[in-house]
């Protein structure tokens, strides 16, 4: 990582009984948190428990059904509200365009967004990775990168935004042990580096851990706790426990039904 200070002006998240449904099934059932400038705050829960939407709300592809989703005190789905304040994602599995260069995959939104001239943006580029260590990559293609630099382009073209708010969706999700501890590492200088704030979606409780020292753990459509990790660990509370200590239960109906494999066992006697 490079010294290259690029200093922007963190924002506030404040999500405020947050309610979204999709039919019947109830994902969203007021959730509350806030998330001060500048922090990298751990947003956990186990599959399934709205993490994903929750981040859609804030990057203003999702309205909500009730309650409200702020950054700065301004609703997070209007488009104003972007043009102020500029969010960037890190999806999942970085969402290279693979046959584009990294040069490509970096200019490409700059370009269509407008957001600024060609000798800003490549001055830009250069900053990105410089920053990020990946001077040189400009001209290579997403197969001729290995995990960890595919991890650190996604960030890159994430900073091409230049964002004062930047959302993490799983990052360490299918990662070896030693590329997941890189890109904590690497989550923690982007935002040291660059003062923006951060929110990371996972359900890796070593990477909240390391990076955070504020986590949410959303269960149940709410957040079921809010605290630091290490108060999370200690906590006796069953919904915490729950997702800490996950128990699979084969008696469960879901199981019966969804798998055919457990379906037909049942309890031997041996005599
Ligand atoms: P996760 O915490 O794993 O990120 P998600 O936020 O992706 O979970 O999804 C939470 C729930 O909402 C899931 O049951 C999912 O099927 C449902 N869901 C998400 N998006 C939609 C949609 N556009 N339409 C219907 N259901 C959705
Ligand atoms: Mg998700």
């Amino acid at each position: 990582m490079s010294s290259s200070k690029v200093q922007l002006k963190p924002v506030r998240v404040d999500v405020e009984n947050l309610k979204k449904s999709f039919g019947e099934k109830v994902v969203l059932d007021g959730v509350n948190f806030s998330v001060e400038p500048g922090e990298i705050f751990a947003l956990m829960g186990p599959s399934g428990s709205g993490k994903s939407v929750l981040l859609r709300h804030i990057i203003g592809l999702l309205q909500p059904d009730s309650g409200k989703v702020l950054i700065e005190g301004c609703d997070a789905g209007a488009e104003e509200t972007h043009r102020r304040y500029v969010t960037s994602i890190v999806f999942q599995d970085g969402a290279l365009f693979n046959s584009m260069s990294v040069y490509e995959n970096l200019s490409l939104y700059p370009m269509e967004h407008h957001t600024c001239d060609k000798k800003t943006m490549n001055e830009r580029i250069e900053m990105v990775l410089s920053l990020l260590s990946l001077q040189g990559a400009e001209n290579l293609m997403p197969s001729e990168l290995s995990g960890g630099m595919k991890k650190r382009v996604a960030v890159a073209r994430a900073l091409m935004m230049q964002p004062q708010l930047l959302l993490y969706d799983e990052p360490t999700s299918e990662l070896d042990p030693e590329l997941a501890a890189a890109t904590a590492e690497l989550i923690s200088a982007v935002s040291a580096e660059t003062g923006l704030t951060s929110i990371v979606v996972t359900h890796d409780r070593e990477l909240a851990h390391n990076i955070s020292r504020r986590v949410a753990l959303l269960r149940d459509g709410k957040v079921a706790f809010q605290g630091t990790p290490a108060e999370l660990e200690a906590s006796s509370d069953p919904a915490v426990q729950a997702f800490l200590h996950p128990t699979m239960d084969i008696n469960n109906p879901r199981f019966r039904k969804s798998s055919p494999v457990i379906a037909p066992v049942k309890t031997r006697r041996f005599k």
